[in-house]
């Protein structure tokens, strides 16, 4: 290179790839590829998204301020974010059937806050699903906004079979009269009754919030009832079994339709990630392909799979199994904590997380179970064989009382299996230099 093609003109941009101009970042994000290659992902919130929705992801729209909505933006230049907003837009609606959909909340938990701040007034009261029975922090955990600016009152599920108690919820929500009930979960592996909240919620004159951020390709793909006739807004994250970028996207009924999105702009955000939201209608693009409902039965069929393996290896499934794509074991019946579990877990190659159990004794920090989902190996492709094979891996790995050599032993088989389902293959593109 001459010395005048190496000196460039002050302000102007540094077009070698990141692996030369910052070593240090690329080489984690390396590390951070190679981690997700060779391991097991059984977490229940992650998946792996397209190379469309990784090149959407770190694009050029990063680039652009977009307050407002299309069409009516508080800044010039936004017609083609408006396309890239509207196909997202459209896309939802034709995935999920709703009458109005926002597109720009960043996150699940934003979702919520807004959700909330659209249909009701800090200091009211809701009903949400307790965090140790398998709600979500957001529906009302004394440690978040949601427990701070509201009233709270839990509901949960039966000690007989820790599925949802629809009678004693029913009574609480008469006696209480909140003004929003929450349904959804982040560990709860049954089907959830949205027409029966619905009912609940006519009978004492409140309203339905649906947060379906687990199972939002679950129901996209019709293996589990909609919320949307049912609710009055529904929120969920796009990266989970939606398999889209790490987000928000929040449905409505028309009804709602101003309040939702004048709480999230200027209500609570400023300007969207259009970088992302392309990355959302990419994503639902895939969603409404007729692959992407053989990826979500196969979800459902793993996630069966897994847990009869691991049932049949005298671990307590909570619910007694899964209609979904998650699993919650409770390890009480075990010497372990979740606490343990994961770690032993994760030294074979193998990620969970450890999950408080309905009926909790122990601090969060420790929990008693571990929340394992399948969306992310199925991405792999992998199959009930291969389920079967994981619960043996899982079994080996929590019986080994901490021995390296059973564990360095599971973790070969681990790396194994992931070599033949192989993510990302020869995909340079995933690291981020497919605009270098
Ligand atoms: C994951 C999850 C969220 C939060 O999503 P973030 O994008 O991490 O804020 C909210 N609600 C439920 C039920 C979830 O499972």
């Amino acid at each position: 290179m001459s010395a005048t093609a190496e000196r460039r003109a002050i302000g102007a941009l540094d077009p070698r790839p990141l692996r030369e101009t910052d070593p240090a970042v690329a080489a984690s994000i390396d590390r951070e590829l190679e981690r997700q290659r060779t391991g097991l992902e059984l977490i229940a919130s992650e998946n792996f998204v397209s190379r469309g929705v990784l090149e959407a992801t770190g694009c050029v729209l990063t680039n652009k301020y977009a307050e407002g909505y299309p069409g009516r933006r508080y800044y010039g230049g936004c017609e083609f974010v408006d396309e890239v907003e509207n196909l997202a837009r459209e896309r939802a609606h034709r995935l999920f059937g709703a009458d109005h959909s926002n597109v720009q909340t960043h996150s699940g938990s934003g979702a919520n806050m807004t959700a909330l701040q659209a249909l009701t007034e800090p200091g009211a009261t809701l009903l949400g699903m307790d965090l140790s029975h398998g709600g979500h922090l957001t529906h009302g955990s004394h440690v978040n906004f949601s427990g701070l600016w509201y009233r709270v009152v839990p509901y949960g599920v039966r000690a007989s079979d820790r599925t949802i108690d629809y009678d004693a919820l029913r009574a609480t929500a008469l006696e209480v009269r909140p003004s929003v009930i929450i349904a959804g979960a982040s560990a709860y592996p049954r089907r959830i009754d949205f027409g029966r909240f619905a009912e609940i919620a006519e009978e004492c004159g409140a309203r339905v919030l649906v947060d379906m951020a687990h199972i939002a390709g679950l129901v996209a793909t019709g293996h589990h009832p909609s919320p949307v006739p049912h609710a009055d807004v529904v929120t969920t994250t796009t990266h989970k079994t939606l398999r889209g970028p790490r987000g928000g996207l929040i449905l409505c009924r028309e009804e709602h339709a101003k309040a939702v999105d004048k709480a999230v702009f200027p209500g609570l955000q400023g300007g969207p990630l259009m970088h992302v939201i392309a990355a959302k209608a990419v994503a639902l693009g895939e969603a409404l392909r007729p692959e992407f409902g053989e990826y979500s039965d196969l979800v459902v069929r793993n996630a069966r799979a897994l847990g009869r393996r691991l049932a049949e290896h005298g671990y307590d499934l909570v619910a007694g199994g899964t209609d979904t794509h998650l699993l919650l074991v409770d390890l009480r019946t075990t010497d372990l904590t979740g606490r343990d579990a994961e770690a032993l877990l994760g030294r074979a190659g193998i990620t969970v997380n450890k999950n408080t159990v309905p009926f909790e004794t122990r601090s969060p920090f420790v929990a008693s179970g571990i929340r394992i989902g399948t969306a992310a190996v199925s991405t792999r492709s992998m199959g009930e064989n291969e389920m079967e094979r994981i619960a043996d891996l899982m079994h080996r790995a929590l019986r080994s009382e901490g021995d390296d050599a059973t564990l360095s032993a599971v973790d070969s088989e681990v790396r194994a299996l992931c070599a033949d389902f192989p993510l990302y293959p020869q995909d340079d593109r995933v690291r981020g230099e497919s605009l270098a």
